[in-house]
């Protein structure tokens, strides 16, 4: 059984700045390309324009993303045009 090593620390409330925060945002990043793919859509993650749900901040690449993630402890992103 592999049921051993699930203890990620998922919802942890990481509202100070973190290296968790990072991870946290990668997994969001990689959610919305998933998704965008399955619509159809071709996604470059070096280009790709993501907006902050936060605080609007838009982030040009993957790279912007987390850092930007990594940096305000935002974590939530949408496509952005
Ligand atoms: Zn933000």
């Amino acid at each position: 059984m592999l049921c051993a090593v699930t203890s990620q620390v998922f919802g942890a409330d990481t509202r100070a700045v973190s290296p968790a925060g990072d991870t946290a945002a990668a997994t969001a990043v990689q959610k919305l390309m998933a998704s965008e793919k399955g619509r159809g859509g071709y996604v470059d993650k070096a280009t790709m324009r993501l907006r902050c749900k936060i605080c609007g901040f838009i982030a040009e690449g993957d790279y912007a993303a987390r850092a930007h993630a990594g940096g305000s402890g935002h974590k939530e992103f949408a496509p952005a045009p």
